[in-house]
């Protein structure tokens, strides 16, 4: 049965799969959203059998339905290849009593390629099934991870141009290193003078601008976002949660009738957001744990069912979660509001206005299931060292807080269903963090020395994504204020008045 897309705030036609691809964001300024959550027509059995591409192609089948079989069979072939570094899209790695699900062989080596190497695919069928004639503008806001992906995906990718905007000095130096080395005639990338919220709500406001939106169809271009706000990237993220059930499954690590718990280091609420969406759609989870770092935004919501940004923004060794903003809870919100577009909306433009808003007792009922943790930069750092220490094994700084907030949640409940931890980064992409954690005494300077030591200790090669920009060439030197992004925009198109 077909599925249209519908945003959260209640305004506008319902849209097809391809359609809410390619606007990225609603016209009202809310997010698509499936008019229903379909069910699996597999059983677990049936996954357990499958490769990663065979169920990437059961998930997205099921959300995506104006897209033929050859369509999705062909973008899940050209997406999850030889990019990837292991032979499984996405290891599971048991550790101290846990299964860590590496979301990092990808090309950037962090989580985002886990979407971001589909979406581009996406993107141009679903330009070729609309008969889209303008170029596509990817405009995204990063906090260092979504960018570099974005820019993998979609780097001399036909008829597309993508613009990605990241917090100057908000940003591990391996993350800026590869953004602004970024090849591609079609890419551009800037660095604002500001936060990651700076730059999101700047994308936001641009897409939400009819007069620019008008002057780009002028000039054959039209916008769309690589943001987690995209439809085309939540989908593909259902997948691994999906697959690592059924290989734990396949393994006799979890039977018939159990459940497992999903730890996921949090940020703008996507990835743990599409664990939602699996367990709607009769995934065998239980408890889904949403760990925050310092800017703990989602934690005191959980406790309170008060959203509050109003609050000192603080840098931490996990940057990809230094988020106040979490875009994409809005989805959960719109959902335990009974689809409510009226009542959400009103609480975003609450949060617009206030900065804030408060959920009443029946949402607050329908949020159980989800438990909020958070994990200080110290205790983060520690986890690295400990685990290291007993395992070997090497943690990055996200999913130490993940790690972390784990352990809180099994002394605080006693509960030991199997647990599966979102390992939503390689070491190797914060590894002065690491380093500080496990090697206290390492003196070397540069992060790529830091690299060679860290896979002395690490007994791992440093990854492709890291050598190849050892020696790379800046290509991007372009900075902003935050109120400049239009003029850097237009300018990079050639469409200044
Ligand atoms: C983006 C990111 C996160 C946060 O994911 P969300 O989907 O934004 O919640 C966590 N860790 C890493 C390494 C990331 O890149």
């Amino acid at each position: 049965m077909e599925i249209l897309y519908k945003s959260t705030r209640g305004g506008g036609e319902p849209v097809s799969a391809s359609q809410a691809i390619l606007k990225g964001l609603a016209d009202d300024g809310g997010l698509f959203v499936p008019d229903r959550i379909p069910v699996f027509d597999k059983t677990l059995d049936a996954f357990a059998e499958m490769s990663y591409q065979e169920t990437a192609y059961e998930v997205m089948k099921l959300y995506l339905t104006d897209f033929t079989e050859e369509e999705l069979k062909h973008c899940i072939a050209r997406a999850y290849d030889d990019k990837f570094d292991t032979e499984e899209i996405a290891p599971l790695a048991a550790v101290n009593g846990a299964y860590y699900l590496e979301l990092f062989h990808g090309s950037t080596i962090a989580f985002k390629d886990m979407a971001l190497s589909i979406l581009p695919h996406l993107m141009t069928t679903a330009a070729r099934k609309n008969q889209i004639k303008n170029e596509i503008v990817i405009l995204t806001a990063t906090s260092g991870d979504t960018g570099k992906a974005a820019l993998a995906g979609f780097a001399d990718v036909e008829g597309t141009r993508i613009i990605v905007f990241y917090p100057k000095d908000g940003v591990s130096p391996i993350q800026e290193k590869q953004m602004v080395t970024q090849k591609g005639d079609n890419t551009f990338v800037v660095g604002i003078h500001g936060n990651f919220d700076d730059a999101q709500t700047g994308v936001k406001r641009i897409f939400a601008d009819e007069a620019l939106k008008n002057r780009l169809d002028a000039h054959g271009f039209q916008f769309s976002s690589a943001n987690s706000i995209n439809i085309g990237r939540l989908v593909p993220q259902i997948v691994y949660y999906v697959h690592a059930c059924a290989v734990l499954f396949k393994e006799g690590k979890l039977k018939q009738g159990e459940k497992i718990n999903v730890v996921v280091p949090t940020g703008n609420f996507g990835n743990i957001l599409a664990a939602y969406y699996a367990k709607q759609m009769g995934l065998p989870i239980d408890a889904l744990i949403c760990a925050s770092n310092e800017n703990k935004v989602l934690f005191d919501f959980f406790q309170s069912g008060t959203y509050d940004r109003n609050r000192e923004f603080i840098l931490t060794s996990s940057p990809s979660m230094d988020i106040l903003i979490s875009s994409n809870l809005e989805r959960l919100v719109y959902r335990i509001s009974g689809e409510d577009g009226e009542k959400n909306r009103g609480f975003m433009d609450a949060l617009g206005k206030d900065g804030k808003y408060t959920i009443d007792e029946t949402m607050r009922e329908a949020l159980d299931g989800f438990y909020g943790g958070y994990a200080t930069q110290k205790e983060a750092g520690e986890r690295i060292r400990a685990v290291y220490e007993q395992t070997g094994y090497v943690l990055d700084p996200h999913t130490a807080v993940a790690s972390v907030v784990y352990e809180k949640y099994r002394q605080e409940t006693g509960d030991g269903k199997p647990a599966v931890i979102a390992s939503t980064a390689s070491p190797f992409k914060f590894t002065k963090s690491v380093m500080e954690a496990i090697c206290p005494s390492c003196e070397e300077a540069d992060d790529f020395a830091l690299a060679d030591r860290l896979s002395e200790m690490a007994r791992l090669d440093v990854p492709g994504a890291v050598e190849e920009i050892r020696n790379a060439p800046v290509r991007h030197d372009h900075v902003c204020e935050k109120g400049e992004m239009e003029q850097m925009i237009c300018g990079f198109l050639q469409i200044a008045d």
